[in-house]
């Protein structure tokens, strides 16, 4: 537009200017004017033209901008960014599109497998080492994985492959093999092979679901059962498998409908003094007679708390509980009482424990916190600063549930343990088979050593009992010594104890 008024313009000015009027001195001006105008729309069509074609460019450069970013973030929609795998939306998408298509006769199967030790990875090397170990799975994994198939990462440590057309179930059985056995032999940034494992569920189409979710979710609780009998376990999907996840709904629903009631208390199990079988204490462990669910086992319950957030105030309230009744007890018996790892997770527990050894006047000293080895994965710098504060104000604290977990000898000197009690599959063995011993035998010198107290758990016999007490074992707890029993039971234990002794 503004070519088309600014070219007659300027030919005019030059035109009149440069003399070009007196040139053409038999041209009048009305020509001149009709020349300028004509020139004028020659110039204004080339110069559209050429503005046209630039703005064509432009838009398709544009156009093509545009495409590219969406594609890209089409692609980053549907990727990982870290291992550049597909994610769990890509994953769903590809595994419903490989169920509708499964010809009739051939199977299909979603392997979905965990990673264990990536925490304590994170924890030795920082986010940057456990970020390079997931990048080095998913890299060699790339190579047992072939190309028909879909390997995914579907968020945290957890990852999947669709194999999408078999003749026979095995297949899917031999490649959950070489995977687990793959991440066990993982070595990766130096570090020597055997500190990750996978633990791997499997379900397949079509007698196990058609349909994406049901399929993925089955494979998953599969692997649930393989993280509970191990690590490296393999687990097929098996129909009681959700009658077990309804059963957890059941529970969750009741322990939210029961929590503040009277249904869940905690009972107590002597602790004896091994050198002359004196009752030194009790330990609290929760019971539950659920009036809607019946009863139901406190490992069962307290993880379903924990997964539901219930357990500070579960945790909270049978401290309460049991510190009334401890208080009550003569001045040297202890109460041992179980913190959830999830417990430990929380800043303000130190504080909330301090309110409700003030609020029952049960002395600090007389509180002994069972902690198990599962609390330090992850942060362990919290657990730590709560056990200082604890220790600070005369709690004591025990290692619960000693030589199952992966304690190392250095976290437990630098945590300051008083007390370690041996897990009772250590104890149950003693006088079956050797290595139970040796092992037994080792950690009594070590705790002595450390000046740690030693309690074996579980003792139900009479030559437990004697092997323990000439290992030097300090303690012990276990149904040779008695059950857990209601409150009114354990005080008549104690009485009972007290009158013997008196005698
Ligand atoms: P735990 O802390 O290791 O408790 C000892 C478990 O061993 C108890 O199981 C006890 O009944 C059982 N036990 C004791 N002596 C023997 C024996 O001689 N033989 C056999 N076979 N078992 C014996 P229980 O009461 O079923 O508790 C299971 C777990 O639930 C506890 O293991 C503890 O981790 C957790 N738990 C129980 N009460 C609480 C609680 O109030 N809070 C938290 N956070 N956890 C709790
Ligand atoms: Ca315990
Ligand atoms: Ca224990």
């Amino acid at each position: 537009m503004i070519v088309l008024v600014l070219a007659p313009v300027v030919f005019f000015i030059l035109a009149t200017t440069t003399g070009l009027l007196n040139h053409f001195s038999v041209l009048s001006h009305s020509h001149v004017i009709i020349d300028a105008l004509l020139l004028a729309f020659v110039v204004a069509a080339v110069g559209t033209a050429v503005y046209a074609y630039r703005r064509i460019s432009d838009i398709n450069r544009e156009v093509e901008r545009r495409r590219q970013a969406q594609a890209q973030a089409h692609s980053f929609a549907r990727h990982d960014p870290l291992t550049g795998l597909p994610n769990r939306g890509f994953y769903t998408e590809r595994l419903q599109s490989v169920l509708y298509r499964l010809p009739p006769g051939r199977f299909a199967a979603v392997i979905v497998f965990e990673i264990l030790g990536l925490r304590l990875v994170n924890d030795a090397r920082g986010q940057y080492g456990g970020d390079i170990a997931l990048i080095e799975i998913a890299e060699g994994l790339t190579h047992v994985v072939s190309s028909d198939m879909l390997f995914a990462r579907m968020g945290g440590d957890n990852f999947a492959i669709v194999i999408p057309d078999m003749e026979s179930i095995d297949e899917a059985a031999r490649l959950a093999r070489i995977v687990a056995g793959a991440i066990g032999r993982a070595s990766f940034a130096g570090d020597t092979a055997g500190s990750l494992a996978a633990c791997v569920g499997v379900a397949i189409a079509p007698d196990e679901g058609l349909d994406a979710d049901t399929l993925t979710r089955r494979a998953e609780l599969a692997m649930e059962r393989a993280m509970r009998t191990g690590r490296s376990s393999i687990c097929f999907y098996a129909k009681e498998m959700d009658a077990h996840i309804e059963r957890r709904g059941e529970i969750e629903r009741a322990l939210r409908a029961e929590i503040s009631g009277t249904s869940i208390v905690p009972h107590y199990q002597p602790l004896v003094a091994l050198d002359g079988d004196r009752i030194i204490g009790f330990e609290a462990l929760a019971r539950w007679n659920s009036p809607t669910v019946g009863p139901v086992p406190p490992d069962v319950f307290i993880s379903v708390a924990e997964e539901c957030g219930l357990i500070q105030d579960l945790g909270d309230r049978l401290l309460r509980q049991a510190c009334r009744d401890a208080a009550d007890w003569p001045d040297d018996m202890i109460l041992a009482f179980n913190l959830s790892p999830r417990q430990l997770k929380d800043p303000a527990l130190a504080l909330r424990i301090l309110s409700v050894l003030r609020d029952t006047g049960l002395p600090p000293r007389r509180l002994k916190i069972e902690i198990t080895e599962s609390a330090f994965v992850g942060d362990i710098t919290l657990a730590r600063k709560i056990i200082e504060e604890l220790r600070g104000v005369g709690v004591h604290i025990a290692l619960d549930d000693f030589g199952t977990g992966y304690a190392t000898l250095s976290q437990l000197i630098s945590l300051h343990f008083d007390k370690i009690k041996i897990d009772r599959s250590f104890i149950r063995r003693l006088g079956q088979d050797t290595d139970s011993e040796v092992i037994v035998k080792a950690v009594i010198g070590l705790a002595r050593g450390l000046g740690l107290v030693t309690l074996a758990e579980g003792v139900e016999s009479a030559s437990q009992h004697g092997s323990l007490r000439d290992a030097g074992c300090m303690q012990g707890q276990g149904y040779l010594f008695g059950k857990a029993v209601p409150a009114s039971e354990a005080a008549a234990m104690i009485t009972a104890t007290k009158e013997h002794a008196a005698a």
